[in-house]
């Protein structure tokens, strides 16, 4: 058996599409479109990159972006009055700050500062009890397990009454996609174990999973024994495991790779993302969603 693919470049292009029509629409009906400020910090060359990447996509969707480039030496006073501004700034409705931060600014007291209502990341504690409460608290659920949610959802995976078990327990993917999934809504209702490195057998886990979200940073951890057959597999890892030069641009590149062994899994699983190409693209696109939902929810329009 050859898994179907799930490919977040596909569906990222998908919903991006939608995005640009709701934009169009929003604009027609209010004459107001989403505003992005993306605040970076330093010059670390994957933070730029990222945040590239970001403004690249909010200009494709048609929102305002504005792009705060700040020397490594900016105090943590004068971020927090950054974000103050764009807090009371009308025309902003999602607030982004590129981590990880200079080692002298407190990450926790920045994220905290942010407006929870343009905290588009969802990483603001306020967003965080919302979405454990779930139903209409939900105002920005984080943006790669919002990404992972969609994927399962548009591949028509069954989730309800599913048993998902989650490979890890990070704030940023494992907890919040657990919480996620267990939801009484559409795209959850499913029984969720979550596993991490004190689990006393992995295997037997992920052996139970009609749906395996693999969050580790561990290149090849899942074994394709591990897998049930016919299950959807999310493979969220992303790890550097050499370099290669590339063909387009004749320059070195990192050879990528997932948490699960994906050639061998593929041949077990019903679904399966890859790495790249697979969750990466989904987390600037739900990015983009959320940016758009803190217009709507402005507007009074959901
Ligand atoms: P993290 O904060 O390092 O958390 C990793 C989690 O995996 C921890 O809960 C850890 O357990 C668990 N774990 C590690 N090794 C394990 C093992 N051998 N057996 C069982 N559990 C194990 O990582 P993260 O931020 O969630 O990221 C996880 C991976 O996803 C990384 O490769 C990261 O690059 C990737 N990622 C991708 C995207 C994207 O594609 N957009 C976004 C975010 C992250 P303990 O809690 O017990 O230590």
């Amino acid at each position: 058996m050859s898994a179907k693919l799930i490919k977040g470049t596909e569906i990222r292009e998908q919903i991006l599409e939608e995005i640009i029509a709701e934009v169009a629409e929003i604009k027609e009906k209010h004459g107001v479109v989403p505003g992005l400020v993306t605040i970076l910090v330093g010059e670390s060359p994957a933070s730029i990159s990222y945040v590239t990447l970001k403004i690249k996509t909010a200009h494709r969707v048609g929102f305002n972006e504005i792009q705060e480039s700040q020397p490594d030496d900016l105090s943590e006073e004068a971020l927090l009055g950054l974000i103050d501004k764009y807090n009371k700034d009308d025309a902003i409705n999602g607030i982004l700050v590129q981590l990880p931060l200079p080692k002298h600014i407190d990450e926790k007291k920045v994220l905290n500062a942010i407006d929870p209502d343009k905290d588009v990341d969802g990483f603001h504690p306020v967003n965080v009890g919302r979405l454990m409460i779930g139903g209409d608290e939900v105002k920005f659920p984080p943006c790669t397990p919002a990404g992972i949610q969609e994927m399962i959802v548009r591949a028509g995976v069954e989730t309800s009454g599913a048993e998902v078990v989650v490979v890890g327990r990070s704030n940023i993917v494992g907890k919040p996609i657990a919480n996620m999934m267990f939801q009484k809504a559409a795209g959850a209702n499913s029984t969720v174990t979550v596993v991490h490195t004190r689990t006393k057998d992995l295997a037997a886990h992920c052996l139970r999973a009609d749906i395996l979200i693999v969050a580790a940073g561990v290149p090849g951890l899942v074994k394709p024994e591990w897998i049930k057959p016919g299950a959807c597999v999310i493979d969220v890892g992303v790890n550097r495991i050499g370099e290669k030069i590339s063909e387009k641009t004749g320059k070195k590149i990192a050879i990528l790779s997932g948490d699960v062994d994906f050639d061998a899994a593929k041949e077990i699983a019903g679904y399966i993302t890859p790495v790249p190409g697979g969750v990466g693209p989904m987390t600037i696109t739900m990015l983009m969603k959320n940016t758009l939902k803190s217009l709507k929810f402005k507007l009074g329009i959901i």
